[in-house]
């Protein structure tokens, strides 16, 4: 067994995206443009409206996948595919974007806590230009497993043999919510070639003789099990993992793709209205 240690330490940028809202970015910022196969990490957490009540008006996207975990707040979402759908504390929304969607993501509050994460996780080559797919689960959804005070949340992947409600076939996304009492320690096997990393938002984390902060990204090194332990306050943090593409990335924007010629007919299908091309199934939960 080898222990994974701290690779790579990010601490966010604090960003204003969509029509002006603050966003804490981790992955997709100068120090860490991608984390194969993740493209992005947004963090947001705002009691503050003005933080958060200006939404993402319609934008589009192609090339990958978003999967927005909501912790605090209800947020509203209309897409090209035709899906409707309210993003409330606790659930999770996955859209596959693939060939092209354009859709807005508006706050449903004008108060209180706003509070969840945006992870962008890439396609493969023959998937970025597939029939995009949306899916919603509510809180209910997420198979919470609790023992001794510490709770972990299923969103994807296996955890004691309970499986979250998204699979991802390419990448093997793992990812977990964990809340751990103080001092309590937190082990776990994982695949020697995932990509795996940290990102605490309440308390704080200790990984080997490092203390890790809210608002910051751990990147783990190779290996196939890691161990934190909580801080003196406790600590909740997600925990990701995937299988990386190991294919070239061109990003601008909302479009990502392996080649400047993709991105070139990304724009130039967007203005021309070509980029959202079909109808797909909706699935939802
Ligand atoms: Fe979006």
């Amino acid at each position: 067994m080898t222990q994974r240690s701290i690779q790579q330490l990010v601490p966010a940028l604090t960003i204003t995206e969509g029509a002006g809202v603050t966003v804490h970015r981790t992955i997709g910022t100068p120090r860490l443009r991608h984390l194969d196969p993740f493209l992005l990490l947004d963090h947001f957490a705002s009691n503050d409206p003005d933080d958060y009540i200006a939404g993402f008006p319609d934008h589009p996207h192609r090339g990958f996948i978003t999967l927005t975990y909501m912790l605090d707040g209800h947020m509203e979402h209309r897409d090209s595919m035709g899906n409707r759908g309210d993003l409330r504390a606790g659930g999770i929304q996955w859209m596959k974007a693939a060939s092209g969607v354009i859709h807005s993501e508006m706050p449903q509050q004008t108060d209180g806590l706003m509070r969840g994460f945006q992870l962008w996780i890439n396609l493969p080559a023959g998937e970025k230009m597939s029939d995009p797919q949306y899916q919603e689960f509510s809180a209910a959804h997420l198979p919470t497993i609790e023992h001794d005070g510490v709770r972990i949340k299923i969103i994807s992947g296996e955890y004691a043999g309970r499986r979250g409600p998204i699979d991802d076939p390419h990448t093997q996304v793992q990812y977990l919510d964990v809340s751990l009492p103080p001092e309590t320690p937190f082990t776990r096997r994982v695949d020697d070639n995932a990509t795996v990393f940290l990102y605490p938002f309440e308390g704080n984390l200790l990984i080997g003789g490092t203390t890790v902060e809210t608002h910051a990204l751990v990147v783990l090194g190779p290996g196939d099990e890691f161990a934190v332990t909580a801080g003196p306050r406790g600590a909740r943090f997600i925990l990701l993992g995937g299988r990386p593409l190991r294919e070239p990335i061109v990003q601008y924007g909302p479009f990502v793709m392996n080649t400047e010629q993709e991105i070139r007919q990304a724009f130039e299908d967007y203005r021309n209205n070509r980029l959202v091309k079909k109808r797909a199934q909706t699935v939802s939960g």
